[in-house]
């Protein structure tokens, strides 16, 4: 199966760039996927979970772009979305073209990890969560608080 031996280069990829981050563990990998890379994204998805098992990478999510297929037509001068697989011909003018410069991607576009190691647990979105509580605030706690003032000792 082609996606299982795909998941597994994705897998030790992701390890890899996680150890040398000084990472224990992957919480999310956006992968590129052409359309014509010959990678299903179910079934990559399917294969995944079985690669990310014991790994670093073990429940984290898998996010895949699927990248569409362009074409380079010469006579237009142009780089343009091919509206079908089906046929490579250049979108504006009709002229086969065999010119493709996207849409054959399989590879890893980046991983996150946990930003703190004291929120290993927290998804990676919390991290930069609210905003601060403005300051003005400390004041009015104190205010709640009051300390034992020197008043009853001098009386
Ligand atoms: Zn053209």
């Amino acid at each position: 199966m082609h996606e299982l031996s795909v998941a597994y280069h994705l897998v030790q990829t992701a390890s890899e760039a996680a150890r040398r981050a000084g990472a224990a563990r992957v919480t999310c990998l956006r992968v590129r996927i052409g359309v014509l890379s010959c990678v299903h994204p179910d079934a990559l998805e399917f294969c995944y979970e079985l690669a990310a098992q014991g790994t670093p990478v073990e429940g984290a999510r898998l996010v895949i772009e699927e990248v569409p297929v362009e074409v380079y037509c010469p006579r237009c001068r142009r780089q343009l979305p091919l509206k079908t697989i089906q046929k490579f011909c250049c979108p504006q003018c009709g002229r086969p073209t065999a010119d493709v410069r996207r849409g054959k991607e399989l590879e890893l576009a980046s991983i996150e990890i946990p930003s703190s190691h004291q929120h290993e647990d927290a998804p990676a979105k919390d991290v930069q969560g609210p905003p601060l509580e403005p300051p003005q605030e400390q004041p009015s706690q104190a205010d709640s608080f009051p300390l034992a003032s020197d008043s009853q000792e001098s009386v």
